[in-house]
């Protein structure tokens, strides 16, 4: 049987208006109601949320003899206010698992707890060449030598504080969207493109008049990126759980930008290798572009599920991601690729 056709200008609205909607872990509800409120336009749809914040969407399906899950995340890397320096200048903590230099030079906003959000860039605290010489180049990036230098006049702690900014603030990283030629170069790729596939497969099946085989709760996590996104909100009757998160692209990897892939191993160790194996019989069946890899340094929302006691099957599949977890790029390709093979499986 023939998949039904994906609505790729949808499927890129939605991707964009996401990537622009900022949502560092622990800040992610904007990009929460943001996808809630396009899961409500479709009336199959019983929204929820978890105590902790993640989105729980029920789509009921045709049986609900072996109900399923799918998950991906909504949260991002970014950064807190760690200590306002006496020159007004802010230290910060990451939030998540990244290198300072995929960020220096970048455009950012600080978001007090009162007040309006306050814009400013990322830099080393010895930025200019023309003061500090060779050490612009030669020095490790560290939390202790990056800065956010912020477009308000402040030279002091006080002045700073005077825009409400404290210790605990948020900051988030510009995204910088663009689209050219079918490729989508942005940050947090990871995991917004999966959310926008996720979404997308909701729309393509409710377009096309369908409904999932068995019940399907569709989570939507706020607290992957550091590690325990999926370990709440998964209800316990699920016996299979897909975690829909970004392929590694790189030198010795499979994964690519215009392919889906299934990721059989990571650092966490094997997914589930039945249900992997329903995922490649279901690619090939409906001549999906697929490759299948192996994530070296990754960890997934199914392993938290996994690790939080969860009893169901888990595999991983996503879009190949370049230079993740710093100015990522994918192509509408590798996209459609995981919202087609969502869709093979929602039917399945
Ligand atoms: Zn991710």
């Amino acid at each position: 049987m023939a998949l039904p056709t994906i609505d790729t200008e949808y499927l890129l609205d939605f991707l964009s208006g996401l990537l622009n909607t900022p949502s560092p872990t622990g800040l992610a509800e904007p990009a929460i109601v943001f996808t809630e409120q396009a899961l409500a336009a479709f009336p199959d749809m019983t929204l929820k949320r978890t105590r902790k914040g993640a989105l729980v969407a029920t789509w009921q399906g045709k049986k609900s003899t072996a109900p399923r899950a799918l998950t991906a995340h909504a949260d991002t890397l970014g950064a807190m206010v760690k200590e306002i320096k006496p020159n007004g200048r802010l230290r910060m903590t990451k939030i998540g698992n990244f290198a300072w230099n995929t960020v220096e030079g970048e455009g950012c906003m600080v978001f007090p707890g009162r007040g309006e959000p306050v814009r400013g860039s990322i830099l080393f605290e010895m930025a200019s060449s023309h003061v500090h010489g060779a050490k612009v180049n030669e020095t490790k990036r560290e939390d202790d030598n990056m800065e956010v230098r912020l477009d308000a006049r402040t030279t002091s702690l006080e002045e700073s504080e005077a825009f409400g900014i404290r210790v605990g603030d948020f900051i988030t990283f510009d995204p910088r969207v663009e689209l050219t030629n079918g490729f989508v170069r942005s940050r947090h790729l990871d995991d917004k493109a999966c959310v926008a596939c996720l979404v997308s497969a909701v729309k393509t099946l409710h377009d096309a008049g369908f409904k999932p085989t068995q019940t399907t709760y569709l989570h939507i996590s706020n607290y992957e990126e550091v590690g325990h996104g999926a370990a709440a909100g998964i209800p316990a009757e699920v016996t299979e759980l897909i975690s829909v998160d970004m392929a590694a692209v790189g030198s010795g990897q499979a994964s690519d930008e215009f392919h889906a892939t299934l990721c059989v191993k990571d650092s966490a160790g094997p997914y589930h290798h039945d249900l992997s194996r329903k995922l490649r019989l279901l690619a090939d069946e409906h001549a999906i572009p697929y490759k299948v890899d192996i994530y070296p340094y990754y960890g997934s929302d199914g392993e938290a599920y996994w690790r939080a006691g969860g009893d169901a099957a888990v595999a991983l599949i996503g879009p190949g991601v370049d230079a993740s977890h710093n100015y990522e790029r994918t192509h509408l390709d590798a996209l459609v690729a995981t919202t087609q093979w969502l869709v093979a499986y929602l039917i399945s």
